[in-house]
């Protein structure tokens, strides 16, 4: 840590799980990440990849029970302490970890032990919401952004009620985190009910060994490689009915709810990613030489440091002060999880291109980190949706409130 910390007031819990995580962060999941970096999608989960390893390392800290027991406000603490320490250690296996929540994370909302049963927290799920055809329309579920006259045609994932079951027939898009090895998916798609009426819905889907689930080969991108995505398709796919755990008329609602879960969760996770590219960058210029002198030295660079310092400290706090809001708050607020999404991914990525500025031609070379983590940092702006969607959408739920 190159600079203090500003935590002056971390309870003892607090502190212990911070270590508990920092060390993880540090040992496991920074040389984890720059490893799988280096592979091709397919490598990063065949059978023998660190990748399993790594993830079973994180599923036995126990960091999802991390909370029990303990207050609202403590749980929150915590929760953003976890998120942003294991963002810093590598943003790709992050987000796999907090994507392959999402099923077991409704089953919980529902209070349904069967579901609860089915939809286990150690097992890798997904969050399968946008299609080949509808990416940045399905963040807009309230059908803000659509262009006056434009029609957004017809989805690509359909559930069908028959019986006492729904078929799912379609595909959603190459993105979807954990896409290709997730066993079980909280799936939202176009809902059609036995009496015709048409709308959204929530469904718990198992992805292994269920007739008419296909998985493509994983998506090949250039950052955030150690976390597989890829799509699904869905080939009359039958689960029974009472899997829906959303129709028509709490899709709104759960979808907000879900998307400010998820950008606060982004907020923290990249908060941790910019103070890691600061670090990276403060560290180098104390050992590089230039002009006679260690680069930290020079007046630009001091500069350029304390700005990169600022953002990040700004980050942190607007993300830690969001996810306190919406945890404690029985109305957690969208636009201000999105104000903090957009703030951190933003930051993640002006902080680490002036980090990389900083390395020089070192920092555009394989052998140090920080290009990595300049790819990571970019592709986050359009994660959990793309900053300027999530703009329009943040203003129009102010303009709301
Ligand atoms: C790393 C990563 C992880 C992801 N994880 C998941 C996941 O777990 N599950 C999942 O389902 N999806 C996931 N996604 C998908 C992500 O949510 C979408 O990529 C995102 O919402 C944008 O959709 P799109 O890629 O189809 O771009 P498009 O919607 O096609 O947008 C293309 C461009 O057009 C602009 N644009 C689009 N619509 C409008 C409009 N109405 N007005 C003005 N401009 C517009 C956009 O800003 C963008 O610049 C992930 C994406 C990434 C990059």
């Amino acid at each position: 840590m190159p600079v203090p910390e500003l935590d002056f007031d971390l309870t003892e819990t607090e502190c212990a799980v911070k270590e508990t995580v920092r060390r993880f962060a540090t040992e496991v999941l920074r040389p984890a990440g720059e490893k799988l970096d280096k592979l091709s999608a397919e490598e990063v989960i065949a059978r023998n990849s660190i990748f399993w390893d790594v993830h079973k390392q994180y599923v036995d800290l126990g960091l999802n029970e991390a909370g029990e027991g303990l207050t609202p406000l403590e749980q929150a603490r915590i929760s953003w302490i976890v998120s942003e320490m294991i963002g810093w250690g590598d943003s790709g296996l992050a987000i796999a970890f907090g994507a392959g929540g999402f099923p077991s994370n409704i089953a919980m909302m529902t209070g349904r032990s069967d579901l609860i049963e089915k939809f286990p927290a150690d097992e890798i799920g997904c969050w399968a919401i946008t299609e080949p055809d509808h990416g940045s329309d399905m963040i807009d579920f309230n059908d803000n952004i659509v262009h006056p006259g434009g029609n957004r045609g017809t989805p690509n994932t359909i559930a069908r009620a028959d019986g006492n079951e729904y078929v799912i027939s379609g595909q959603k898009s190459a993105w979807v985190s954990n896409g290709t090895i997730a066993k079980s998916a909280a799936l939202f798609c176009a809902l059609e009910e036995a009496d015709g009426s048409k709308g959204g819905g929530v469904f718990l889907v198992p992805l292994e060994d269920v007739a008419g689930v296909i998985k493509a080969k994983p998506t090949d991108k250039i950052g955030q490689r150690s976390l597989n995505q890829g799509e699904i398709f869905f080939d009359n796919v039958r689960i029974p009915a009472d899997y829906k755990v959303a129709g028509t008329d709490e899709y709104r609602d759960f979808t907000n709810f879900t998307l400010t879960n998820a950008n606060g969760g982004m907020s923290t996770c990249f908060a941790g990613v910019a103070r890691a590219a600061f670090e990276l960058a403060f560290d180098y210029a104390k050992e590089r030489k230039q002009g006679g002198v260690p680069i930290i030295q020079h007046q630009s660079v001091k500069a350029r440091l304390f700005t990169m310092y600022r953002k990040v400290e700004a980050a942190r706090s607007h993300s830690r002060r969001v996810v306190l809001h919406n945890t404690l708050n029985e109305t957690p607020s969208l636009p201000a999880a999105i104000s903090a999404k957009i703030f951190s991914t933003q930051t993640a990525f002006e902080v680490a291109s002036d980090a990389l500025q900083i390395f020089g031609g070192a920092g555009i070379s394989r052998e140090y980190p920080i290009e990595k983590i300049f790819r990571d940092a970019r592709i986050s702006m359009i994660e959990d949706g793309c900053n300027e969607i999530l703009s329009l959408v943040g203003f129009d739920g102010l303009v709301a409130a």
